[in-house]
């Protein structure tokens, strides 16, 4: 049976380092920005998304920011500006703290960051992915060879699953995983003071994508 392309390309995200569900998120969130910044800067649906959103959150408006983007990122936010600024010169003073709650309010967001909505779509798509087709002996093949999935992913996952083959399958390899890696920190932090050169010198910063999402 072929693989879907969610399952194809989380294969191909089994080679690289760390969870295969991050990795392709990550890749896809790039995709998206770049669009967004390259060929979408003029759609008007998205613009009026980003609009209500009042920009993007912290963490996608750093990854906004990149080198040839500076006047997609001038255009969307001129109007994201634009929009703060009608909202300001609409308001009227209307007593006390109510009137400034009133201001307060309407300037709030009133939608999502339009990045978070689509990392939050790819990781459910990717989950949903893994969770139906990882007895496919190729793919099954390839996540066994790969680094295992974060905490947040592994969790999912599971939640998308009733086939008792991944239960184990998934269940298995991250007991696996991550009891190596707590001998590997417990080798760190034994050993703390000397130089390292071995795999358990960076367990410590490998812990920390692994307990966390990384997208
Ligand atoms: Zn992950
Ligand atoms: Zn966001």
């Amino acid at each position: 049976m072929a693989l879907s392309g969610e399952a194809y390309r989380l294969w191909e995200a089994c080679a690289e380092p760390g969870c295969p569900i991050c990795t392709r998120v990550r890749l896809d969130v790039a995709r998206y920005l770049d669009r967004l910044l390259y060929e979408n800067v003029n759609d008007t649906h998205i613009r009026a998304k980003i609009r209500e959103a009042r920009g993007f959150c912290n963490r996608h408006a750093y990854l906004l920011s990149r080198p040839g983007g500076s006047l997609g990122i001038a255009v969307i936010y001129r109007d994201v500006l634009e929009r703060v600024l009608r909202t300001l010169d609409e308001a009227r003073w209307r007593g006390g703290e109510i009137g400034s709650k009133a201001l307060s309010d309407a300037l709030a967001p009133k939608q999502a960051c339009p990045v978070c909505v689509r990392e939050a779509e790819a990781e459910m798509a990717y989950a949903r992915a893994l969770a139906e087709e990882l007895d496919a002996p190729s793919l099954l093949e390839a996540f066994k060879e790969s680094d295992g999935l974060c905490l947040r992913h592994f969790r999912t996952t599971l939640g998308m699953s009733s086939k008792r083959e991944v239960f184990e399958v998934l269940s298995d390899m991250q007991r696996t995983i991550w009891n190596r890696l707590s001998m590997e920190l417990a080798e760190f932090i034994q050993q703390a003071d000397s130089d390292l050169t071995s795999s358990e010198g960076d367990s410590w910063q490998r812990i920390v994508t692994r307990l966390r999402r990384v997208v």
